[in-house]
């Protein structure tokens, strides 16, 4: 038996709770909050940090958001949650309204997972499911882009770059899809005919065991922060319905204003058979995510094979997130967003560029409201992490990165302040490494 009454917590902590990607053994120190509120987060010792990172892409509102709180104050009175199984409440079917309404037209039909990586699996799932339905159970194999991220679970594992994912670890049980190369022209690049090569290549010889492309729209994510050109996007769509392939897109991170769209597929005016949403939907209050999908999946699904979709999780739908999930996407529609995000996006691209010319520097981008300088090798954080906090912001590196995508409320000074302090603390920590 462990008492934690007689530790401190936060040693308590050091030797009992996991963090993400950490090691229980000598673990590097973590920062206790003991509060948020706006863009800032309270430490316990009493620091205040700038909040650069929104909780991973989804505290876009910042923190204790008045509007948030009271959508989730009223929903507890009524109830927090329950069983989705034969039931039904307006707390879902009003959020499923919402989302319906400002996805792309096609997607009709919605299924609220509990987190990002359960919709990725949910909308893999789909894919298999469909073509299985359709009588082309060969159809089960996916491809996707290098360099990509779609989440931790298994399904969604087998989808990350197998080099910088975890697949040589898993290997043995993870199944094997196809990897076509990331594209390389950047997101303000013009086009080059040979970036799609090998994903057409994949596709012509492999169409007839494919049931999905999954990708991230436009920006990949966590598996290295990389823009890239919404023509490529077009292409992929064109060649899915030439090969007659689904299009999975993974708006987890991208989604809700981030990128500058309300979703990043926006910029290539495409839509996805199936689209996968979480992060920011509930305004980083709760764990919520969807798949959309349009009424040929759906369809596809229900009137073949098994006639029901095989997945059903404990909290789907859980009606407090979807209270304040609707709250926030309200919130979002009723301010000036895409102005917000433009000034966010114009001041980080002055604010970072110093940090261009710095030797060490691979490269400084910026898209929407998403700020990254990349570096020729990997940060030491053990090293990095304190010096952030110590210049009262929040950023929090990994590999080679180091980047922000702040709350879209945060006004001019705390951003200068944001993006001078990365700026700073990148210039330092090179030169003493030089
Ligand atoms: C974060 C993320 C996921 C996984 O979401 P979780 O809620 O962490 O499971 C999947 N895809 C993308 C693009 C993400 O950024």
């Amino acid at each position: 038996m462990t008492d934690s009454s007689h530790k401190h917590p936060w040693e308590f902590d050091q030797q009992h709770v996991w963090h993400p990607y950490a090691t229980m053994v000598n673990p590097l120190p973590v920062f206790p909050v003991a509060s948020a509120s706006g863009v800032r987060l309270k430490l316990h010792d009493g620091r205040e940090l700038v909040d650069g990172m929104s909780s991973w892409w989804s505290a876009i509102h910042g923190y204790n958001h008045p509007v948030l709180n009271g959508a989730a104050h009223k929903q507890l009175a009524a109830m927090s949650h329950v069983m989705f199984g034969g039931l039904t409440h307006r707390p879902a079917v009003d959020l499923a309204a919402l989302l319906i309404e400002i996805t792309p037209a096609p997607l009709q039909k919605i299924f609220f997972c509990d987190s990002g990586s359960v919709s990725v699996e949910v909308a893999i799932k789909m894919a298999i499911q469909y073509w299985h339905a359709l009588g082309q159970p060969d159809k089960k194999k996916l491809l996707t882009i290098r360099s990509g991220y779609h989440g931790d679970t298994c399904g969604a594992m087998s989808v990350c770059d197998p080099v910088k994912g975890m697949h040589q670890i898993f290997s043995g049980i993870l199944p094997s899809h196809y990897f076509a190369d990331a594209p390389r022209c950047g997101f303000d690049d013009p086009w080059d005919e040979q970036d799609i090569a090998s994903l057409r290549a994949l596709l012509a010889q492999h169409h007839g065991h494919i049931a999905a492309v999954i990708m991230e729209p436009i920006v990949q994510g966590a598996g290295g922060m990389r823009f890239y050109s919404p023509e490529y996007l077009r292409r992929t769509r064109e060649l899915c319905d030439e090969y007659d392939v689904l299009l999975i897109l993974d708006e987890i991170a991208t989604g809700f204003g981030r990128t500058g769209a309300l979703f990043a597929c926006e910029h290539a005016d495409i839509a996805p058979d199936i689209m996968c949403i979480g992060k920011a939907l509930t305004g980083g209050y709760m764990t919520l995510a969807a798949a959309l999908t349009n009424s040929r999946v759906s369809d596809g699904i229900s009137r073949g094979g098994q006639g029901v979709f095989m997945h059903g999780p404990t909290f789907m739908a859980n009606p407090l997130a979807c209270a304040v999930a609707r709250a926030s996407i309200q919130l979002l529609l009723s301010s000036p967003w895409k102005r917000q995000i433009a000034t966010i996006e114009a001041q980080m691209k002055e604010g970072l560029a110093p940090c261009s010319a710095l030797p060490g520097v691979a490269e400084v981008r910026v898209l929407g409201a998403i700020g990254v300088i990349e570096l020729s090798e990997p940060v030491d954080m053990a090293v990095i992490q304190p010096r952030f906090v110590a210049e009262g912001v929040w950023i929090r590196p990994f590999g080679k990165l180091v980047y922000t995508m702040p709350p879209f409320i945060m006004g001019q000074d705390d951003l200068s302040h944001l993006t001078g302090a990365m700026v700073r603390v990148v210039e330092r920590y090179l030169s003493t490494r030089a």
